[in-house]
């Protein structure tokens, strides 16, 4: 790291206490410009939506409207008013997460009615535009917490939905892997994602294409919520994508984490 290398020529102790010290100040600083990124990001989130529903209303207020056209800006205004609703309920979600540092609770979590509600959902979210699979391949369940279970699940079939186009397939599975672990995963022919962007997708508010993902109405924080879901059951995200062909989403779930 730079800022340490001078600060250890500047300083050449040669001592180890010292050596710690600086590298814990040097971990403070990028912790405090992480915070500050990040307190610039959700205001910048936030400011987009307010600005656009607080145009709609001078103009609703100014303006004699049709029945019609009132009733197009009322819904214009509830749709923003929506995303800020979505990006508060998110950033609750990240926050009670972070700050529960325990491993999530071992309840039985029942796959087959996990993926029927899925299913449900997904269904609806897609109003037919999309074709589905949903496959459980195996009787083992995940032992964890429901909520949680069911978040992570639904926020990958949701971005699935989201950035595939019309007319596109998506296959949501469960099964035991070749090392004998539980995944679940979410394959879609959606655009894909070009490697350089795949290590940094479960960063908070990190984007492939900014204008675009936030007109599919996500908040930004959707894999960052599932990152730190699955580490609270020691499971890991894997991402695996072919641009112009598709991704998937795998989150493996350890031996530990299933029932017998
Ligand atoms: P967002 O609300 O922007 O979707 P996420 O954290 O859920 O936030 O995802 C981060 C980014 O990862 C998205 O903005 C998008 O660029 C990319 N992404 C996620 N899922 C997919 C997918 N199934 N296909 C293509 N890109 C995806």
């Amino acid at each position: 790291d730079s800022s340490l290398s001078l600060m250890l020529q500047a300083f050449p102790f040669g001592n180890r206490r010292h050596l710690l010290l600086v590298q814990n100040v040097t971990d403070l600083q990028k912790a405090d410009a992480m915070r500050r990124d990040f307190v610039a990001n959700v205001s910048h989130e936030m400011r987009t939506p307010i600005t656009v529903l607080m145009g709609f209303l001078e103009t609703v207020q100014s303006l004699e409207l049709e029945k019609g056209q009132r009733d197009q800006y009322f819904e214009m205004m509830m749709s923003q008013a929506q995303r800020m609703k979505s990006l508060v309920e998110d950033l609750l979600t990240l926050a009670n997460l972070e700050a529960n540092s325990l491993p999530a609770a071992t309840n039985k979590v029942n796959i087959e009615t996990s993926m029927a509600l899925l299913k449900n959902d997904a269904e609806a979210l897609s109003h037919g535009h999309h074709s589905f699979t949903f496959e459980v391949l195996t009787k083992e369940d995940v032992l964890g917490e429901e909520r949680e279970i069911l978040s992570a699940f639904s926020n990958l079939v949701s971005n699935a939905i989201r950035y595939t186009p019309d007319a596109g397939q998506i296959h949501v599975r469960w099964g035991i892997n070749a090392d004998g672990q539980g995944e679940f995963s979410v394959s879609d022919t959606g655009p894909g994602i070009a490697s350089e962007h795949l290590s940094r997708l479960t960063e908070r508010f990190y984007r492939v294409d900014r204008s675009r993902s936030r007109d599919t109405g996500g908040t930004g924080l959707g894999l960052a919520i599932v990152k730190h879901i699955a580490s609270r059951h020691q499971a890991q995200l894997a991402i695996e994508s072919t641009p112009g062909k598709g991704s998937t989403f795998k989150l493996c779930f350890p031996k530990e984490r299933l029932t017998p």
